[in-house]
């Protein structure tokens, strides 16, 4: 059995669902139980101090488990494992494997090596090149969801990141081998698939690629059998006219963008080496906005960087507040070892970001609120996702721009994973909403009804036995 813990981003995501297909193959099964674990891994982040504050309390609980079972195998992934594999061991000596976000996909190997050497394995390597053979184990979600990598690393340098010091520089993968695994895992039930990369705008001959992002987004939405394609993150200075076309041309291309702002004042985006300015950010949002009405923009804001002024956060107050995002995630900065940023002096009092974190979710939670509330009484199209997270007796899905929906289904719908519904929109809150099934959905595989087809995706969930259950 294996148990894994999963900090941090999409990219995260992925690696981990990477890591338990890799493991399936070879016979062991997801626990949520580390007690019931004969493998433990984390796959850590290392963008906030809190994550990292978190993983090493939790090493602190499996530390007691590998004293009662010295076979336990600990293994650390990711982000922090690749940034300083050394300071990791000093703090938790007891950890077997140590690999970074290059190696994923040696998994197996390292556990062999771990079965047969005294000693730590340790792998931090950059590879040069991405190849197929990576994404072999990619696994879908339970709910008929998957993520597919199609770049690696970033070359922005934004003054706070980690980021391209922990996945390294921008690597493209071939289309077709992109468009290959969309294929597999439309065959092993994926209905949605979300493109992922740190920039994924930035997809293209320049890092590997073979093709445009949008050509790439054109692509995927022809794959039979997926019924909804989205993508992240996507930096805003790449933000193309072909892309802002690409919604109108593939008709499975979800009507959401994740556009992460960070800040509404230009002196603050030109110290985070933004590459944009906030009439530039705003012009694009709204000329996307004034194309597709019916689209989601959220968006990430760092309070509190470095010389940040109580003018500086009333620009990013106003920011919101004109372009009145649909969401937002909203952190206070913490300054990351070895960025451009963590070496500057002017930093901003915790209790000083703290107060701004609470006024711009207090301001952003009401439009929030008002935008969703804006879909009540329409009509929208949502895929089937599983149970209710707040009410076991409620059935949760998505719509096409991402919000989160919560209704009573009907018999035979509830299990129906990956299926496309209609529903009645009723109500709304801060993060869901909530409605009335009105029919079954037009998203669907040509020839099928919508329902059977969402049947087959629940029954190819059930066979992969618990272990894509995230
Ligand atoms: S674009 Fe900036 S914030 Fe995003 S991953 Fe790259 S360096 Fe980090």
């Amino acid at each position: 059995m294996v148990y894994l813990e999963t900090f941090g981003c999409q990219m995260n995501e992925l690696d981990s669902s990477r890591m338990i297909g890799a493991l399936a193959e070879i016979g062991f099964r997801r626990t949520d139980n580390p007690g019931a674990a004969e493998v433990i891994l984390i796959n850590t982040c290392a963008v906030r101090d809190k994550a990292e504050h978190k993983l090493y309390s939790m090493l602190g609980r499996f530390r007691e488990l590998k004293r009662e079972r010295p076979g336990l195998v600990i293994g650390v992934a990711g982000c922090v494992a690749q940034r300083d594999s050394a300071a990791l061991l000093k703090r938790a000596p007891y950890v077997d494997i140590v690999f970074g976000t290059h190696n994923v996909h040696r998994l197996k190997d390292f556990l062999d090596k771990a079965a047969t050497d005294a000693g730590v394995v340790v792998e931090t390597a950059f590879r040069d090149a991405l190849e197929p053979e990576e994404y072999a184990f990619n696994e879908v979600a339970a709910d008929a969801r998957a993520f597919v990598a199609i770049m690696r690393g970033c070359n922005n340098f934004c003054a706070y990141c980690i980021v391209p010091y922990t996945r390294g520089r921008e690597l493209s993968r071939r289309s077709a081998d992109i468009i290959a695994e969309i294929e597999r895992l439309a065959r092993s039930g994926a209905a949605e698939v979300t493109l992922v990369g740190q920039n994924v705008n930035s997809y293209g001959a320049n890092s590997g690629g073979d093709c445009s992002f949008p050509e790439l987004l054109r692509k995927a939405s022809m794959t039979a059998g997926i019924k909804r394609v989205r993508f992240m993150t996507s930096h805003p200075k790449d933000i193309s006219d072909e892309l802002i076309d690409a919604f109108s041309e593939a008709p499975n291309l979800c009507r959401h963008m994740h556009l992460p702002v960070q800040s509404g004042s230009d002196g603050i985006l030109k110290k985070m080496r933004r590459g944009y300015t906030r009439d530039e950010y705003a012009a694009k949002a709204r000329r996307i906005r004034s194309l597709y009405p019916d689209m989601s923009i959220t968006s990430d804001i760092i309070v509190g960087f470095p010389g940040e002024g109580d003018k500086d956060f009333e620009d990013t107050l106003g920011l919101i507040s004109d372009l009145r995002f649909d969401n937002i995630f909203s952190f206070m900065y913490s300054p990351r070892p070895g960025t451009e940023a963590a070496a500057f002096k002017d930093h901003v009092p915790a209790e000083v970001k703290a107060e701004r974190l609470r006024l711009l979710q207090e301001a952003q939670r009401g439009i929030t609120i008002a935008r969703n509330g804006a879909l009540v009484g329409t009509m929208q199209e949502v895929m089937i996702e599983g149970d209710s997270k707040t009410n076991a007796r409620m059935t949760s899905g998505r719509t096409r721009c991402g919000r989160i929906v919560n209704f009573p289904a009907p018999d035979g719908y509830r299990e129906a994973l990956g299926a496309t519904i209609r529903v009645m929109i009723t109500g709304a809150y801060a993060n869901s909403l909530a409605g009335e099934f009105a029919g079954q959905g037009q998203g669907r595989t040509p020839g099928q009804p919508a329902l059977l087809n969402g049947l087959a995706w629940a029954a190819a969930a059930q066979q992969r036995d618990g272990l894509s259950n995230r």
